[in-house]
C-alpha cells in the first residue's frame, strides 16, 4: 500500500486525523505549526510511527521529517526514492530537507539528445512522461510535463497558499511560475529553476551552446513569426513572446516546428511557450529554442486540456470562484485527476468536464467517476459537479 498521508495526533485526547501530504492548505499548515509549539499536536508520518513531523519556517512552509535516524519507508511518498504512478509522479522526487522537487529531464544538453527529442516531439500529441523509469530508476519527464506541472503548482500555490486566491490575469501567474521555480531542481543541475530562468541577457557575452537558459513565457499572438537575416545571409524565424511583466523578448525558433506545436494543442488562442534556449551560434542575434513545448492556456494563464475545459476556468475565473486544477491522483475520488477543485467552506467540490468523445474508454472512465462520486468516502470529503459538453 502506497503511503501518501501523514497523522495529527492531538496529545490531550489521542484523536488522529488523518492528511494528505499533498494539495494542503497553507493556513492549515500554519496552524499546526502553532499548535506544535503550543505542545498540543504531534505529527507522524503515516509509514512509520518513528517518523515524527515538524513544519519549515520558510516563506512557504513545508512538512519535513525531525527525526534523523529515522528514514521513511520506499512506498512512502516522502521516500527520496518513491516512484508514483501516475504521469506527474513518475519523473519527480522530493528533498524533505530542503523542501524542493527534483525532476528528471530530457535533452537538456543539446549534441547527444537533440535528434531524438525532435523525433518524438514530431508526435501527434504532447506527452508528460519522456520514457518510464525500470526498477529502481525514475521516469524522465518531458518538458512539457515540466512545464504543465509548474503551471498547475504555481496556480495552487496561489490558491492554497497565503494568497488565498486565484491569479488576477496571466500576468500575474507567471511572476509565481518564477517563485515556484525556486523549489524545483532539474536532477542534472545544481541550480534551482528559478536560477536558470531567462533574463535579458548580453547576448554577446552567452557562451555558444554552454549556457541554458529556461524560459516560460506568453506568445505574443498579435504578432507573427518575422524573418531576420544574418550577416552571412541566413535567415532566422523570430518568435515573440511576452515575460512575466509585459515585456517583449524574441528568440529563434523553426517556423515550421513551431506551427507543428500549435497544431497538436489547438485548445486555446493563447500559448505559454516554455523550455529551454541557449546562443546556437556565435553571430546569432537572439537565443534560439531548442527544446521547448507550446501549452494552450486559458485567459488567466492555467493550463487547458480541452477547448471545453478553458471555457469551464474561464467562466469560474469570472466568478473569482477559488479553484485549482489538481495533477496528482485523490485518494477519496478512486486515484482519478479531475478537471479541477473548488473551495467552499463547507466542503470542497471536485468538477469534471466530460465532452462528448465517441471513445468508449472515456466513456467507462466517467461512468467510473460518477460512481466514486456517489460512494461515502468521498462524500465525506468532497462534492462533486460535472458540465457534459456536447460539441
Ligand atoms: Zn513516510
Amino acid at each position: 500500500m502506497i503511503k501518501k498521508s501523514f497523522f495529527v495526533i492531538e496529545k490531550n485526547n489521542g484523536k488522529v486525523t488523518k492528511l494528505p501530504y499533498s494539495s494542503i492548505k497553507e493556513y492549515l499548515l500554519l496552524d499546526l505549526k502553532t499548535k506544535i509549539e503550543k505542545g498540543e499536536i504531534k505529527l507522524r508520518c503515516e509509514c512509520s510511527d518513528e517518523i515524527e513531523l515538524k513544519i519549515s519556517n520558510a516563506k512557504s512552509p513545508y512538512l519535513y521529517n525531525a527525526t534523523r535516524q529515522y528514514k521513511h519507508s520506499k512506498d512512502c511518498c516522502r521516500h527520496p526514492e518513491f516512484v508514483g504512478s501516475s504521469p506527474y509522479e513518475k519523473a519527480w522526487s522530493y528533498d524533505e530537507e530542503k523542501g524542493i522537487h527534483i525532476v528528471r529531464i530530457e535533452g537538456i544538453y543539446y549534441a547527444t539528445q537533440l535528434p531524438e527529442i525532435k523525433k518524438t516531439n514530431n508526435k501527434v500529441k504532447n506527452n508528460v512522461i519522456y520514457h518510464e523509469g525500470i526498477g529502481s530508476n525514475k521516469g524522465v519527464s518531458t518538458v512539457f510535463g515540466l512545464a504543465t506541472k509548474i503551471n498547475m503548482m504555481a496556480w495552487e500555490g496561489m490558491v492554497l497558499g497565503n494568497k488565498q486566491r486565484i491569479p488576477i490575469d496571466k500576468y500575474e501567474l507567471a511572476k509565481h511560475v518564477y517563485g515556484m521555480a525556486s523549489r524545483i531542481k532539474l536532477s542534472s543541475k545544481r541550480k534551482t529553476l528559478n536560477e536558470m530562468f531567462y533574463k535579458q541577457v548580453n547576448i554577446r557575452t552567452v557562451k555558444v551552446k554552454k549556457d541554458v537558459y529556461f524560459v516560460y513565457m506568453y506568445v505574443d499572438h498579435n504578432r507573427l513569426i518575422e524573418e531576420d537575416i544574418l550577416h552571412d545571409k541566413t535567415k532566422k524565424d523570430i518568435l515573440y513572446c511576452k515575460d512575466a511583466f509585459g515585456k517583449t523578448n524574441r528568440f529563434y525558433v523553426e517556423k515550421e516546428e513551431f506551427e507543428q506545436k500549435k497544431r497538436i494543442e489547438p485548445h486555446s488562442s493563447e500559448y505559454v511557450v516554455a523550455g529551454f534556449v541557449h546562443k546556437e551560434d556565435l553571430y546569432h542575434k537572439c537565443m534560439t529554442l531548442y527544446n521547448y513545448c507550446l501549452i494552450p492556456v486559458s485567459d488567466r494563464g492555467l493550463y487547458s486540456e480541452s477547448s471545453h475545459e478553458k471555457n469551464i476556468y474561464d467562466q469560474l475565473c469570472k466568478k473569482e470562484l477559488k479553484f485549482y486544477k489538481p495533477y496528482l491522483p485523490i485518494e477519496e475520488y478512486g486515484g482519478f485527476i479531475p478537471d479541477g477543485l473548488i473551495l467552499d467552506k463547507r466542503k470542497d467540490i471536485i468538477f469534471e468536464v466530460f465532452g462528448i468523445t465517441g471513445m468508449p474508454s472515456y466513456d467507462i472512465r466517467k461512468k467510473e467517476k460518477i460512481a466514486v462520486s456517489k460512494t461515502e468516502k468521498f462524500k465525506s470529503k468532497f462534492n462533486f459537479k460535472y458540465w457534459e459538453i456536447n460539441k
